[in-house]
């Protein structure tokens, strides 16, 4: 039923949805993010499922959105949306904003807005678009050879769409993350709260299955009260509405790059990522 992802019931209570494109380092296109929604409807919709694991086969979580697409507007048709933005097909800002707000910032946000607890099971790299699919989630499980990267400044961006970093780094390490595409490592990572554990590589998965099947075995409504009242605690803090600005900001960096150089990105940018790791 799914092309770009695997659904599986590792143990009792315990849903499992694998990112698998490893060929692509599981980079999202259109199909694998509607497909990744569907599963998340699956299991949320399933009584008998109380936790959610979200994982990526392969050497590597996600490289990201997938660039090489080659329609990305036409391509959201075959798909039903979760939006009603809409506008798609529209000239100028009007429908590149209609796409990532439907796709980007729209599917993150139901996504970490699912009323079961979510646990995201990170290996490798994690970069950019990669962020948008582990930050909604509760928990975050690395391997010790995870690491994460926004680079996007570096392509004349302002960092990704589900804007995330502040709440996630804390501002000062959100923007030296932002100013210089660094890799994060998940010792790091784990250091400043958005990992929870870190783990060797060989156990990641093992690992992850034990603390989800810990968890489904508490009452289920109590873990969705539980995970309502502190998204509450951030919402409270301003996070819906200083993401919904960032996205806004975003919106004039890829317009500003389509006036200045034809396209959504600025071009020289490949050249500008960081090779630290
Ligand atoms: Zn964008």
């Amino acid at each position: 039923m799914f092309e770009h992802i695997l659904y599986e019931t590792p143990a009792p209570k315990v849903a499992r949805i694998v990112l698998n494109r490893p060929q692509s380092r599981n980079a999202q296109d259109t199909r694998l993010l509607y497909e990744l929604n569907d599963a998340f409807n699956l299991a949320a919709k399933d009584d008998a499922i109380s936790v959610i694991i979200l994982a990526a086969n392969g050497p590597h979580f996600s490289s990201g959105h997938d660039l090489r697409e080659a329609d990305p507007i036409g391509s959201l048709s075959a798909f039903e949306t979760v939006g009603t933005w809409c506008g798609f097909g529209c000239a100028g800002a009007e429908g590149w904003m209609a796409r990532e707000k439907e796709l980007y910032q729209g599917l993150s946000e139901r996504w970490r807005n699912i009323p079961k607890p979510t646990i995201a099971e990170v290996q490798g790299k994690c970069i950019a678009g990669g962020l948008m699919l582990i930050w909604p989630c509760d928990l975050i499980v690395a391997s010790d050879d995870a690491t994460f990267a926004d680079n996007t400044v570096s392509m004349g961006m302002t960092g990704v769409e589900y804007f995330g970093h502040p709440w996630e780094l804390g501002p000062r390490k959100a923007k030296e993350m932002l100013f210089t595409s660094d890799f994060l490592s998940a010792a790091d990572a784990h250091r400043l709260g958005m990992v929870n554990q870190v783990v060797p590589s060989d156990q990641l998965e093992a690992f992850t299955l034990e603390l989800a099947s810990r968890i489904a075995q508490k009452p289920l409504f109590a873990l969705k009260l539980a995970k309502e009242a502190v998204n509450a605690a951030e919402d409270a803090q301003g996070r819906i509405s200083a993401m919904q600005t960032a996205f806004a900001i975003h919106q004039l960096s890829h317009s500003h790059n389509m006036q200045v150089h034809g396209m959504p990105i600025d071009p020289r940018g490949t050249g500008l990522v960081s090779a630290k790791t």
